[in-house]
């Protein structure tokens, strides 16, 4: 039998499943088949759909499949729960309705919810969309419940992040003035079908315009009206989608954030290893040992953490 990696590479989405399962599992040999897939990965377009809760982003995102089915994509979609346990890879109640694309074998779709710390749910979804990255799903859709911190870590790992905010829903523009303002490349009105969608636009175009720094950015923020009820809006935001891909690459934006997010990652996995060889290193009898030391000021903290990290072979000044 091949390998679940060759089998992913071909495209088997058994495989697939699998790979995804073990990635939200921590499993140890998930690292080692991702490090073998890495090379066949950066190729998918990643998207990030975030909004409140009801602003209409499952719909959407489930026309906007639909659209990109249309064009002969292969389509990825994670919607990911920070505020929900861990769900064991199941879709989630409220994003039932996706099921109907389900059944597509050019869809892939997973659910992923918290497992406690935000950084893990950050990187498990990274890790998941370099999975079907590799397996030639382009694009991949990342889509969050709501627009707290949680969404705007899980948001980093997409290229183009779309916010999504409803008519009549005043009160998240403040919340998006808080919080996802800076990480957005392209609004989206949704249920322009009802009435107040044109007052939504205006009153984000006025945020915007109040941003220096948008100002002076070469990518000018568009801002669309969709209805997912009418199906009006989808093709001009699937065009929107692409226009922002082609603008990442040309201005050399990519190679910057994919610079940024690598380095971070680097210093993650670096910092994981330590914390692991000092686990391995120091028993619990040990570390109680220590703290008391400290507390009784018999020593201090920072000679202490240099015999630490010279014993694990760091070499600390
Ligand atoms: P999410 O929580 O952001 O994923 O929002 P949903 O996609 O679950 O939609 C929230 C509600 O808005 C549902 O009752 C949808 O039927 C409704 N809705 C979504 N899109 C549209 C639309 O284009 N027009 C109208 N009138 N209602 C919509």
């Amino acid at each position: 039998m091949q390998n679940i990696v060759q089998r992913l590479l071909a495209g088997d989405r058994r495989a697939l499943a699998r790979m995804v399962t073990l990635i939200e599992s921590e499993a140890p040999q998930a690292r080692h088949y991702l490090a073998e897939l890495h090379q066949h990965t950066g190729r998918a377009h990643i998207v990030g759909v975030t909004g409140a809760p009801g602003a209409g982003k499952s719909t959407l995102v489930t026309r906007l499949v639909r659209a990109l089915r249309e064009r002969e994509h292969r389509v990825g979609v994670i919607a990911v729960d920070p505020t929900s346990p861990f769900s064991g890879g199941a879709i989630l109640g409220d994003r039932i309705r996706m099921m109907e694309l389900s059944g597509d074998p050019n869809v892939f779709i997973r659910s992923m919810a918290s497992r406690g710390n935000l950084g893990g749910l950050a990187s498990a979804t990274r890790d998941v969309v370099r999975a079907m990255d590799a397996a030639g799903y382009d694009p991949i859709i990342i889509e969050t419940v709501g627009t707290g911190q949680a969404e705007v870590e899980v948001m980093r790992a997409a290229q183009t992040v779309l916010v999504v905010v409803a008519p009549g829903m005043g009160d998240d523009i403040q919340a998006i003035k808080a919080g996802i303002l800076e990480i957005a490349d392209i609004f989206v009105v949704s249920k322009a079908d009802k009435a107040g969608a044109d007052q939504a636009v205006a009153e984000l175009a006025m945020l915007l315009s109040l941003d220096p720094n948008r100002r002076k950015a070469a990518w000018r923020i568009p801002i669309i009206k969709t209805s997912a009820l009418k199906v009006q809006g989808i093709g001009e935001l699937v065009d929107e989608l692409q226009k922002h891909r082609t603008y990442l690459s040309e201005s050399g934006t990519l190679e910057q954030r994919a610079q940024r997010q690598i380095q971070s990652e680097l210093q993650t996995l670096v910092l994981q290893a330590v914390i692991k060889a000092l686990q391995a290193e120091v028993s619990e009898e040990e570390w109680r040992k220590l703290g008391e030391d400290v507390i009784k000021r018999e020593c201090d903290p920072y000679s202490v953490a240099s015999a630490l990290a010279e014993r694990i072979g760091l070499k600390h000044k």
